[in-house]
């Protein structure tokens, strides 16, 4: 059982990491990205709220997130299994709630992994990326290096491939930023909790597992 937080930029990687992790260790992926894109998509009137947000590359405001977040994990898997939170925390005030929910609850992170990434080239690969329609399989694919065999199609499961609407330039610039500005913060913050490994990305996926499982498995 591990409880597990992945930081870093929008477009770091974080989710194909997430992959790996949540099979190995047999943890619950935790996503308040994709919970809110349920939401829009679902239509529901938090995700209608969200989708401003979102779509400006704002983050959504820290009230809804929080709530959402310890709703689920309020659920049974995250009891017994732990979780693997990505894209929550994102500001000081979202980690201090989720500190002060696990200590409501007897509990605490094992680990926080950072996975640093050059601006750049996380620019390179937003506008680069396509991912897979079908909700259960999520498969991401980067035009670069990593392309689909047929041109929009899944390799995996044959769903369509789509650019996410927050993946243009614009979208992503304000990402950076608001990152930089909010998120960067929570590096000294878990150091300080002697939680945090920084990992940095590869130009290789595998190479970036082999790193973040070493800081995993220590
Ligand atoms: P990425 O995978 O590119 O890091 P996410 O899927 O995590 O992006 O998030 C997409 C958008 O959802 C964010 O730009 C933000 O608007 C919103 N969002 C996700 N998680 C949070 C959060 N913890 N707090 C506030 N907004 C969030
Ligand atoms: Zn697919």
């Amino acid at each position: 059982m591990k409880r597990l937080v992945i930081l870093g930029a929008p477009g770091s990687g974080k989710g194909s990491q997430c992959k790996w992790i949540t099979k190995d260790y047999d943890v619950p992926h935790i996503s308040t990205g994709d919970i809110l894109r349920k939401n829009i998509a679902d239509g529901t009137a938090l995700g209608v709220e969200a989708k401003s947000y979102m779509d400006k590359g704002e983050l959504v405001p820290s009230e809804l997130v929080i709530a959402l977040l310890k709703a689920r994990l309020d659920e049974e898997d995250c009891k017994a299994k732990g979780f693997l939170l990505d894209g929550f925390p994102r500001t000081v005030e979202q980690a201090e709630s989720l500190d002060e929910y696990l200590k409501e609850n007897g509990i605490s992170l094992d680990r926080v992994v950072n996975i640093e990434v050059p601006d750049e080239e996380i620019m390179a690969r937003a506008l680069n990326r396509r991912t897979c329609s079908n909700p259960a399989c999520k498969e991401i694919y980067n035009l670069r290096d990593n392309a689909p065999q047929v041109e929009n199609v899944c390799d995996k499961c044959g769903s369509a491939l789509f650019v996410r609407d927050d993946d243009n330039e614009a979208t992503v610039s304000k990402r950076l930023e608001v990152y930089h500005t909010q998120t960067e913060p929570l590096i000294k913050y878990y150091s300080e909790q002697g939680k945090l490994s920084t990992v940095v990305g590869q130009v290789l996926l595998e190479d970036t597992i082999k790193l973040v499982k070493a800081e995993l498995e220590k």
